[in-house]
């Protein structure tokens, strides 16, 4: 396969969902001229149903609209950067109360038009079964890779290191975890109080048989047909295992064996053990809870657990088939992969997981390969910025356990000491200060993010290039090798 196209470098990218779109989009915008292969409408993995882009396979909302949750800062990070899918999506929007939801239909019609009426863009609407041999390369397939592309990718990383399904646990704030019952320790450390890696929430005979009461009556999410085959020993929900027998749990994942409760000496009943997942334990993982319940479902039953009844979920537990990489392992801050550079990931492929984040990713590879192939120095979101907490825990999380992730506002630095506290009352002894309450937390890291992203949106976006007025009718037209960067 050639790596030019009427002298212009050529870039190639296989799939056109949320993710190569935007990546496509970028890197057209930029003056790149982009071969874009998408297997349908011949070929659709089982979730997708029709013919054009960025197909949304399940809900029609891209969820919370507003800087209080962090996908509502990704949006707006998206927006302020000319993402292709976030304008595509406030022009198709429907009403949906503080989420911003769309006309699937025409989200995807709007897409597919823009794509097509790119003068730099080279649809190829034909299924790739191998990685190219042209560089560079963006794989954004998707959680549904057609399985040949698929195993050639495992064979490139080698197997252990991409998956074919999720098992997500639940993930909670650490702040939101009453430290007065769940006790610190890991099995056999001699119960050392206030050491071990682990949070520990002890569970007494009746409270362990009340928790998997719940389990046994709540309501789950149906499974895809596609997914039937999903149920199998490695990766059983929590209800599942509780299905088996009532102690299935109390000698599974919720056994206590090695670990005595400090505060009162004993071994509890059962133990739900909770794993640090980010370096700076803003999050914490409920061990072995992978489950198919509904959220609201999750939110009643975990929160009946002793220490958990205040719990804030940073993401939901859920299993279903997803093909992902070991990011942490397998790529780059560029999100390309480290044993074979000129390869790039980007989309749920790469380790997020949701339509927004799987487009940021999107965005983001666009943008570095366009400025290599333009020979321009590479730029990275800042940390602060929701992009950025992104691509952070791709890289730092914990590759033993990695699991693909939402965007949330745990995955970003923490505020400075004084701007996480309450202001000091005039006159009040300088005491201890309150922590701030979690909106207007929220709200301070979303307008620490949009000041960076300023300074980031000026080197990667031409100030002169604005997206195109009114809707999907195609960029303005580029002069060669100038405009945005
Ligand atoms: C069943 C299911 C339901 C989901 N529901 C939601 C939801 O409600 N909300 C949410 O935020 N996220 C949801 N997701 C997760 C995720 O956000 C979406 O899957 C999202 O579409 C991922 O974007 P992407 O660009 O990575 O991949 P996709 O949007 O799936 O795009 C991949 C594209 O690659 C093409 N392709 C695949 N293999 C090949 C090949 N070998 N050759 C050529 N083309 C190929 C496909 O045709 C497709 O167009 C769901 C995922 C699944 C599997």
């Amino acid at each position: 396969m050639e790596s030019s196209l009427n002298g212009a470098e050529l870039v190639t990218v296989v799939g056109a969902g949320l993710a190569g779109s935007e990546a496509a989009w970028q890197l057209a915008e930029r003056g790149i001229a982009v071969r874009l292969f998408d297997m349908k409408p011949e070929r659709r993995s089982p979730a997708h149903s029709s013919g054009d882009f960025a197909e949304l396979v399940c809900s029609n909302s891209l969820r919370a609209n507003t800087l209080g949750n962090a996908v509502g800062l990704l949006k707006e990070e998206m927006r302020r950067l000319g993402s292709l899918v976030i304008r595509v999506a406030d022009e198709t929007a429907v009403p949906a109360g503080k989420a911003l939801a769309v006309d699937r239909v025409r989200f995807s019609r709007g897409i597919t038009e823009a794509i097509e009426a790119h003068p730099n863009i080279e649809i190829h609407r034909e299924r790739v079964v191998r990685i190219p041999e042209a560089r560079p390369v963006i794989l954004a397939t998707g959680p549904l890779t057609d399985p040949e592309l698929a195993s050639e990718l495992g064979n490139a990383l080698g197997e252990e290191y991409l998956y074919f399904y999720d098992a997500i646990s639940p993930t909670l704030y650490a702040d939101s975890i009453d430290e007065d019952i769940v006790f610190r320790a890991s099995r056999y450390d001699d119960g050392v109080e206030g050491e071990g890696d682990y949070l520990n929430v002890p569970l007494s005979r009746e409270e362990y048989a009340n928790f998997v009461e719940a389990l046994l009556d709540a309501e789950t999410v149906p499974l895809h047909e596609f997914e039937a085959a999903l149920y199998f020993e490695g990766c059983l929900p929590i209800e599942e295992m509780a299905r088996r027998g009532r102690e299935t749990l109390a000698f599974g994942p919720l056994k206590p064996v090695g670990l005595v409760n400090p505060r009162t000496g004993k071994r509890p009943h059962a133990v739900v053990q909770l794993r640090q997942e980010d370096r700076s334990g803003t999050l914490w993982n409920l061990v072995g809870c992978q489950t198919k319940l509904r959220v609201g479902e999750q939110k009643r039953i975990f929160r009946m657990l002793p220490g958990l009844d205040g719990a804030v979920f940073a993401r939901f537990g859920s299993i279903h088939r997803n093909t992902y990489v070991n990011a942490p392992v397998q790529l780059d801050e560029r999100l390309q992969l480290r044993n074979r550079p000129g390869v790039y990931l980007a989309g749920q492929i790469a380790g997020v997981e949701g339509y927004v984040e799987s487009a940021a990713l999107g965005y983001l590879t666009g943008v570095s390969v366009a400025r290599e192939s333009l020979g321009l120095s590479q730029e990275v979101p800042p940390p602060e910025t929701a992009h950025g907490a992104l691509l952070r825990h791709l890289q730092n999380a914990n590759a033993k356990y990695f699991q693909p992730m939402n965007v949330n506002y745990g995955l970003f630095p923490p505020l400075e000491h004084d701007a996480a506290r309450v202001p000091a009352k005039p006159g009040s002894p300088r005491g201890r200060r309150q922590k701030l309450p979690k909106r207007e937390k929220n709200q301070k890291l979303a307008e620490r993010a949009l000041e960076s992203l300023t300074a980031y949106r000026e080197r990667v976006c031409d100030p002169g290039f604005a997206p195109a007025a009114g809707g999907v009718s195609g960029p303005p037209p580029f002069p060669s090798g100038e405009g945005v960067a």
